[in-house]
């Protein structure tokens, strides 16, 4: 049975929603091939996983490559990641979750 890192959230235990929406984004992360190895910078194996949203604007007047920031998008202006920090050396990268289908 594979173990999923424990979310990193300041604010508490996440809501079961982000948890099921975590397990979903590591689902999707598997079976798109990806690993979660050792960490590239200090290769300990202590990973946490949150759900964060950051601000963004494209500023690509024709959406192609961003088409979550266009402007006829709800949700524009805001980018929702999952995202992976080593809890050893802080180490941290994010995975887009609308391209991972679960915004
Ligand atoms: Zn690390």
């Amino acid at each position: 049975m594979s173990h999923f890192p424990k979310p990193f959230s300041r604010i508490g235990n996440p809501y079961l929603s982000s948890e099921l929406k975590i397990s979903e984004a590591m689902a999707q992360l598997k079976a798109r091939g990806v690993k979660l190895d050792k960490c590239p910078r200090c290769t300990v194996q202590a990973w946490n996983v949150d759900l964060v949203e950051i601000p963004a604007r494209s500023t690509l007047e024709l959406m192609t490559v961003a088409p979550w920031l266009a402007p006829t998008n709800p949700d524009q202006g805001v980018i929702s990641l999952l995202a992976i920090a080593c809890g050893n050396c802080g180490y941290t990268m994010f995975h887009n979750l609308q391209l991972l289908g679960l915004k």
